[in-house]
Order: C-alpha cells, then structure tokens, then sequence
C-alpha cells in the first residue's frame, strides 16, 4: 500500500526516512524550515537573542554547533549503512577519521544529491501545526493528519519561477492533508535549563542555585556557545559533564583566566572534597559538586566549599523534547523529557502507524539507527510488516516503564538506549528482515569510548583500531 506522508525535518534522520519511505513506494513531501539539507550540522555563527534560552519568544536557531566542532565517532561507525562516510580523496574535503562539522555536512548533501531527495523537500517551509483530521460530523478522529505550513513561497512557485528580489520574504500557509506524518526534528535545540530557585534536581548536572537573580554575572547555554574568544581573560563557570561541557572546557582553558567545571557527583562524601585541577591545564578546575549559591558581588559558592568570582557560567545541561506544532488530543506528550506513550521510541500505539518519530533515542551512534527506524517504519506504513495490536503495543510500553520505576532512574532516562544498543537494533532488524549490526561498528564504538575516556585530548587523532577500519572497507566493497 503507498500512501502520501509528510516528513518533517531534512536533518539526517528526516533524509533517511524519505529515502526508504520512498523506497517503499510511499509518495513522499519533506518539509524544512532551513535554506538547505543537513539539520544540526548546518553550522551558523548566529546565536539566539536569549544566550540561556529560556524566553519562549526568542529568536531561535537551530544548530548547536561550535565553530571547531569535531564528530565524536569515527566516521566508519557513524555513516548510514547504505551510504558509507567514506573520505572524500579531494584536496578541499577534510579527510580526517572524525573530521569536522563542515565534512558532515558534505557528506548529507552529497546523500541528499545522489539519492535524489533533495527534490522530495519544501526548503525554507515551517510545519506550524500538525493535527488530526476529525470526522465531518466533528465526532471521532479519522486516520488522516492535517499538516499546516509556512512557506517563503509556495513549491510551485519555488520550482517554475525566479525571483528577481532576493530579500522579498513572503509567506504562504498552506493546508494539506496527509495519511501519515514522520516526525525528524531533533532534539538538541531547545535547551533545557533549572528554573533556578524553583525545582530541585532538576538534571543530572543541575542543582537549586541561590541568588541567581541578583548574580551579575552572564548566563547561557551550550547551544549558544560558538568561539572561545568572548571569553578571553574571563572566570568561567560550565555546569555538566556532557561531550559539549568537555569540548568547550577545554577549548577555552586556551583564552580564559580560570576555568571551573560543576560535575555532579552520585558519590555524596565526594561533594565536600576539595577540587582537582585537571591534568595537563594549570586554570581548570573539576569540583565534583554543584553550585551551592552565587552572590550579588559576583561570587560563585560551590558545594565544596570554594569560592570563587565568575563572568560566566555555561550551563552544559542537555535539551528538552520540544514539538510545538504537534496536536494529539493529550495522547502523545513529553513528561520530564519522556516523550510517550511510544512503542519501541517510534510509534504512539494508539496513533500507530500513521504517526511516527524517528531520533528519539539517544547514547548511540544516530544515523545508522535513523535508518532502521525508518525502514520498520516504511514497511509498517504499506503494510509489508504487522504491528502488535495497539493494547499489546501499550503493555509492551507500560512493562518497559515499570522497569524503569523498578530501577530508579529517573524518566528522563527512557530514550538513553546506551547498554540496550544492540538488543534494541537487532530487534528493529529482525522486524525489516535485514542484517544485524555489524561487529566491526559495535567494537569500533566500544574502543572509540574506550579512548575517549582514557585520552580524552587525543581520541580523535590516535587510535589502535585499524583492523576494524579494514573490515568495515571490506564490507562495504560487497555493498
Ligand atoms: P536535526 O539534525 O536536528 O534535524 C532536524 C531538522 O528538522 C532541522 O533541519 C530543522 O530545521 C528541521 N525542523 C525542525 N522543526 C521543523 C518544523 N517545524 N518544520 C520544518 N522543519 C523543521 N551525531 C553523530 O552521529 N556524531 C557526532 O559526532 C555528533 N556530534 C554532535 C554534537 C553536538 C553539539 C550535537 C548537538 C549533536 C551531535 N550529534 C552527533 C547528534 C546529531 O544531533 C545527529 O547527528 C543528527 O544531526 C540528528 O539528526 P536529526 O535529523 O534527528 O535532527
């Protein structure tokens, strides 16, 4: 069965999605608020009009790239499976093995170009609502979505015509039905910060910071954090212990005065031990607690007793789940970052299978998995592959959240698949009837975390693991 879906976001996981949809035979429109493909790794030096990005009214953007930005995994591992991140052997490409921002971006236009997807996506629209179409008599939903968007101009116009004035911005909303939609919009862009002085624990990194109202001192977000040069001379406080809290501290430890870095602890008698200073920099500090108030005069007082006198301080605290334009009726909402009810993170069981997410869950390599995802999704949208029931596919939910109650960890845990990473592909693969996870990419991510943890300056430049690199050539020579 083909059937007509929108696809929103023209990230990695959005690109993936119209690819197999297609593929499947469904017809396929992707919308993109952006000028081009890639998502996140569509680097600007713009930041937002507030740096800690709590005003809802803000001017947004949407990557949270920083200029220096190198990938994490190694590009071998991180490609999608159809279309290898191989090194591009041309003198302007950057041929390392986790190669900056920019190559990233190459790479998903250059899988956008050759796929021929690029012509499946309505640039510069914005999906405001999206909602479910009701019955004439105004009773029951149907199976149909209503899929409202703003566009700078219309696809017709966008595709038959030239504007002379580049500047003239007109926007058209256009209203259109859709049997199925497949959210791709990410989740690292609206930034999840403690109301200070109000909830308690709020993340892992974060904790009640008194007095913030009166500090003088600059707040923002990692989001909003591009250059180290603003920072020049300063005092500078990172609350997290995220892969961005890690790039970031050490890259201005290069210009600033003094670095000090808020790393909660789950060891309690830890919290009162004096800071470390970190190996290899003589101006960064790690205390193993949190910021226990800061003062009018501008001093920070950590849990450990240090006092110190900041500029800045950086909250490194991690993003929020965020669909603005997404109406269920109350059946799909995001609970202390828990985006659900979901069936495996992908389909709502009582919106199944003409809603769907794809990247929702998080602690492991994205774009392979964007892949699987997108595939289960596109055989269950023509029917190719079953679904359980919807009441089955909610017990499956409800068991999967009791373990996590039983547990103790928190809600905002649920997509952390981390440990469960393979179980969880192997399980999607047997679903689509294709291949298990190769070995090679499991122990290319074992060994990449490995040194990131022992060599965290020098991961991405030294390794040991050639002999994967020369099986994963070897398997991609039998694509
Ligand atoms: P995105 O890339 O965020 O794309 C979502 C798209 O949806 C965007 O283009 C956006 O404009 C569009 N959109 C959103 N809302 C709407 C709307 N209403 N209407 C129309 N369009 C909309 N991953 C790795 O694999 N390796 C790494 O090294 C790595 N490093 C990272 C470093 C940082 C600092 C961050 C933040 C992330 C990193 N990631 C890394 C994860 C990265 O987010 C994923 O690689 C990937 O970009 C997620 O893809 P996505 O398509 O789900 O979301």
């Amino acid at each position: 069965m083909s059937r007509n879906v929108a696809v929103i976001g023209a990230g990695p996981a959005g690109l993936i999605a119209a690819h197999e949809l297609r593929l499947e035979g469904h017809k396929v429109v992707v919308f993109e608020q952006q000028k081009q493909v890639g998502g996140t790794w569509v680097y600007t030096p713009q930041t937002e009009s507030d740096p800690l990005g709590v005003d809802p009214v803000r001017n947004t953007v949407h990557s949270s790239l920083y200029h220096s930005l190198r990938t994490n995994l190694p590009r071998e591992a991180m490609g999608f499976r159809v279309y290898p991140f191989r090194v591009n052997d041309s003198e302007k490409r950057d041929g390392r093995r986790f190669p900056g921002h920019r190559e990233v971006l190459e790479y998903l236009t250059e899988f956008a170009n050759e796929f021929e997807i690029v012509e499946l996506v309505r640039f510069e629209t914005q999906v405001v609502h999206v909602g479910m179409v009701m019955e004439p008599d105004g009773g029951s939903p149907t199976k149909n979505w209503r899929v409202r968007s703003k566009s700078k101009s219309t696809p017709r116009k966008r595709d038959y015509s030239h504007s002379d004035d580049e500047n003239e911005e007109e926007f058209v909303e256009i209203d259109e039905i859709y049997d199925a939609i497949v959210v791709c919009v990410g989740h690292y862009k609206e930034p999840r910060v403690a109301q200070i002085q109000d909830i308690e624990d709020y993340c892992d990194a974060f904790q009640v910071v008194a007095g913030i109202d009166v500090w003088p001192g600059k707040q923002m977000h990692s989001h909003n954090y591009r250059i180290p040069e603003p920072f020049r001379d300063q005092v500078v406080v990172l609350i997290g212990a995220s892969m961005s809290a890690a790039d970031i501290s050490r890259e201005i430890a290069a210009v600033t005065k003094q670095v000090h870095i808020a790393i909660r602890s789950v060891d309690t008698t830890r919290r009162s031990t004096a800071p470390s200073i970190r190996p290899g920099y003589d101006n960064t500090w790690l205390h193993y607690s949190m910021i226990e108030r800061v003062h009018e005069d501008g001093s920070v007082v950590f849990e450990d007793g240090t006092v110190i006198f900041a500029h800045t301080i950086i909250h490194c605290t991690g993003y929020e789940y965020h669909f603005p334009f997404l109406e269920t009726n109350g059946i799909v909402s995001v609970d202390d970052n828990r985006v659900g009810p979901l069936y495996k993170h992908i389909f709502p069981p009582y919106l199944a299978p003409s809603l769907s997410f794809v990247g929702i869950p998080w602690k492991l390599p994205p774009f392979p998995f964007f892949e699987l995802q997108s595939k289960w999704i596109a055989g269950v949208l023509s029917n190719r592959i079953q679904l359980p029931t919807a009441e089955e596919m909610m017990k499956d939910v409800e068991s999967f959240y009791s373990k996590y109650e039983i547990s103790g960890l928190p809600k905002r845990y649920t997509h952390c698949i981390g440990e469960s990473l393979i179980e969880y592909y192997n399980w999607l693969s047997v679903e689509c009837e294709c291949e298990f996870i190769e070995e090679w990419r499991i122990n290319m991510l074992l060994s990449t975390i490995n040194r990131g943890s022992l060599q965290p300056e020098t991961y991405r430049d030294i390794w040991e693991d050639d002999h994967l690199i020369l099986q994963a050539h070897h398997d991609w020579n039998h694509l």
